[in-house]
Order: structure tokens, then sequence, then C-alpha cells
């Protein structure tokens, strides 16, 4: 199997690219040059698994299936799981399928490209802490928000027919995940309880755990601090200064003494995969693939974007090095760019410029009706804050412009209209 292009990870990124191509070659054109290779069925867009974990977003409903987002934007869809690279040979190693009962269903499989583009996401990074991968809920995959507001669930009905009506939830890390998904874990809450009887009425108590001095650390001073009074008036426990030492099964043992907790999540940085080490490519420690300011990887023909990738910033005041961070904005912004490349590579042509990351300002949900954050950053040198309504409002509408990106205006709209009378119909909370 042979393709112009061959993109692995549909993701944020790599979706977005693989739309953007398919579009500009057209129906005949996009299927035979961009394949586009996932591990799974349907696409689900990052940012929201917070969403899906609390229960408040269906994944049925949110999750976009591939094989049809290929045929709308021009583009040939695999099912598979990248092991391997191949430089020299211009290759991917796709993993044999194998289904529930341990049956083969497609046996290991090659592609060869001409470009390759490797666009396969990250994971978490619990930095060694002991007890971490056993005790610890992730959110870095469609079947992890799943399983996590399943025991949600669960762990509601306990807690509403226990003699003590109370269930206590740690968050480790105070990024911008963390303190979305506390926000949205009250909401299920109260949702939750509005369809019990008063005497099953019980006490969420959360609490976000950050080893540094702030919670959204990586945003302006004004908007942590805002975040964390919004936070504090929700009765959400803000410890900062806390270092996460270990994590039992119900406690987490930390810098200022133990945090009890029936359910824990660690949302505290990230890592790509260990696997990534075995493509034969640069990595740094984190296994991000290093690449150019053009987005090169090490072997020629090969790129990389999203947050599998390591791309310098240019060199700021400080003299330090620096590296595009890993937001769904980067990667946004990194499919467009090598969108332009590849389809002048199409045409034999070569471009010369730079991938330049534009900050345009970090949004965070604080619940339904409430957020947070500063707009424009770096690009004009002012920070615009907003927040309250406003602010929920621009943070939704990124989810929507990346729907923008990959179904187009109307079938976008006609999507929103169709989750706003679910949500009408089924309630706000999944609890099937
Ligand atoms: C809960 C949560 C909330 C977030 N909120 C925000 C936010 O508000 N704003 C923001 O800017 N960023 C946010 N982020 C970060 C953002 O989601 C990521 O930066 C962004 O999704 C990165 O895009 P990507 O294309 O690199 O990877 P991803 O979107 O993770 O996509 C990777 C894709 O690769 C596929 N894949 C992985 N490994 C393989 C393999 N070996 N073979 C084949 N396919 C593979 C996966 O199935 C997936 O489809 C959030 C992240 C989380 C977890």
């Amino acid at each position: 199997m042979h393709y112009d292009i061959v993109i692995a990870g549909g993701g944020a990124g790599g979706l977005e690219l693989a739309a953007a191509l398919g579009r500009k070659l057209g129906r005949r054109l996009g299927p035979e040059k961009v394949l586009l290779v996932d591990r799974s069925l349907f696409h689900i867009w990052k940012p929201t698994l917070h969403e899906v974990a609390a229960g408040t977003l269906d994944i049925h409903q949110e999750g976009l299936n591939y094989s049809t987002l290929a045929q709308r934007n021009h583009f040939s869809f695999a099912l598979g799981e990248v092991e391997g690279l191949d430089a020299p040979a211009r290759t991917l190693k796709l993993k044999p399928i194998i289904d529930e009962r341990g049956e083969l269903v497609v046996p290991a499989r090659e592609v060869s490209f001409t470009w390759g583009v490797l666009a396969i996401g990250s994971g978490s990074n619990f930095f060694g802490t002991p007890g971490a991968t056993e005790h610890a809920n992730v959110l870095e995959r469609e079947a992890d928000a799943e399983a996590f507001r399943k025991k949600l669930l669960t762990a509601f009905t306990r807690a509403a027919f226990a003699e003590r009506k109370q269930l206590s939830v740690a968050i480790v890390g105070g990024g911008a995940t963390g303190v979305e998904l506390s926000a949205e874990l009250l909401e299920s809450h109260q949702v939750f309880l509005a369809g019990v009887g008063p005497q099953h009425r019980f006490r969420l108590d959360i609490a976000i755990v950050e080893a540094g001095p702030r919670i959204l650390a990586g945003l302006p001073e004004k908007i942590s601090r805002q975040a964390t009074v919004a936070l504090q008036q929700k009765n959400i426990r803000v410890l900062t200064g806390t270092k996460v030492e270990a994590i039992e099964h119900d406690r987490l043992k930390t810098s200022a003494g133990d945090i009890e907790a029936e359910l824990i999540v660690w949302a505290a940085g990230i890592k790509a995969s260990e696997g990534n080490v075995a493509f034969g490519l640069d990595t740094n420690r984190i296994h991000q693939f290093v690449v150019n300011r053009k987005l090169e990887t090490s072997a020629p023909g090969v790129y990389a974007m999203g947050d599998c990738a390591a791309c310098p910033l240019p060199p700021g005041e400080s003299g330090h090095p620096s590296f595009v961070p890993a937001r769904a904005q980067a990667a946004h912004q990194q499919a467009s760019y090598l969108a332009k490349v590849l389809l002048a590579r199409l045409k034999e042509q070569v471009t010369d410029e730079d991938f330049v990351y534009r900050d345009f300002g970090s949004l965070v949900s604080l619940g339904e009706h409430k957020g947070v954050g500063n707009l424009m950053g770096n690009l004009s040198g002012t920070n615009f804050f907003v927040e309250g309504l406003v602010a929920k409002w621009m943070y939704m509408s990124l989810h929507i412009a990346h729907h923008v990106a990959v179904l187009g205006y109307t079938h976008t709209a006609v999507l929103a209209l169709a989750r706003l009378l679910h949500k009408r119909v089924s309630g706000r909370l999944k609890l099937h």
C-alpha cells in the first residue's frame, strides 16, 4: 500500500490536516493521495474528555466516525495502530488487529509513503510517582473517560445510599484539565442530586492538588487568582504547594499529609509514548519526536506535529530554549502549516517558511455558565482578560471551530442543534 501522504493519528491536529488536504485535492485525487491511520474507529476532540468523564457530554453523540469523515473530506482512512517506522524505506508498520476473543482480524501491515506525518498525541506523565499507574485515573483516551464516568456514577450511587453521605475526589494537577474537570464534576453532582430524594443527598468534596505555587501556571497570574476564587466559592479545595509523593488506593500521600479520596484523577503533565523511541528518530526526555521549525524530524520526508512533537520556539529574551506548547491550538496551527507545505510538495514546489506559533490566549471553562481566560496573548502584545458567560462562549467556539474544520459549516450547525435537542430530551448527565 503506497500513498503520497500518510498521516498517523487523527486527533486534534492529524484529522484537521487530512481534511484540509483532502478538500483541497478533491473527490478524485484526495482519496488516492492521502491516507489517515488511527487506532480508533472514531474521532473525539481530546479537550472534551473531561466532560465525557464527568458524564456531561455523551461520547456516542460526540464521537465522529473516521470513515464518514474520510468520505466527506476526500481522504482515505485505515484503522490500525502504528508501532514502528522504517525511515530509510519510508514505511510505517501497523500492528495486527485482534478482536476481543483474541482472534486475528487483520495481520500486521506496512504502508509506504512519500511524506509521512506523525500526529499520535501524548499520554500522562506520572513523574515516577509510586502507585500512580495502579490507583490514579487518567484522561488520555475516550476509553479512559468512559471508564471514569462509570466509576463516578457508581461512586455517586454508593454515597447516596451510604450512611456517611460524602464522596471525596482528588485531582492531581492544577492545569486547565484539572480545573475544568473539577467544575464539571460539581455540575454532574448537582444534576445527580436533583434526581434523588432529599434523604439521599450527599456532599461532594473535590480537592485539586498542585505542587506549584498556583493553579493554571501557564496563564497570567490574574486568571489563576480569579479561577482560584471561583473554585473556592464552589467549595472546591485548591491545595497549592502540595507535592504528591505517592498514591494508594484510597489516598494521596503528599508533602502536606494524607488526602483521602475514593476517586483519584491524574492530570499533571504529559509524556509521549515510550514506543516512539523505537521509531529510530531523535526523541527528547518525554519521548516527543524532535523537529525543527519546519516540523521535520531527523529523517527526510517524515514530519511530526502536535503533542508528540517537540518544536522549538524562536529564542526568547531569557535565552532558554522553549517549545511550542502541547495544546489543541498549536496542533490546529501546525495542521494548517503542514497542509500548505505538503500541497506545495505535491506540486513539486518547496516552501521556505518556518512554522510560527501564535498564542491567541487561553480559555478555561469553570462550569456551564462560567469561564475565564485571556485573549490575543503575544500577537498584539496586549492581554485581554475575559470572564463569565462571554469567556464560556468563546471557550465553546474553539470546539465549534474544530468541527467546522472537519465537518464544514452546515454539518456543524446541524450537529450542534441535534445535540441541543438531545440534551433537552435526555437531560444533561449521561447516566447510562
Ligand atoms: C481533558 C483535556 C482537556 C484539554 N483541554 C484543552 C484546551 O482547553 N485547550 C487546548 O488547547 N488543549 C487542551 N488539551 C490538550 C489538547 O487536547 C492536545 O494538545 C491536543 O489534542 C493535541 O493534538 P494531537 O493531534 O497532537 O493529539 P491528539 O488529539 O491526542 O490525537 C492523537 C491521535 O492519535 C491516535 N493515535 C495515538 N497513538 C497512535 C498509534 N500508535 N497509531 C495510530 N493512531 C494513534 C489517537 O487515537 C488520536 O486520535 C486538553 C487535553 C485533555 C486531556
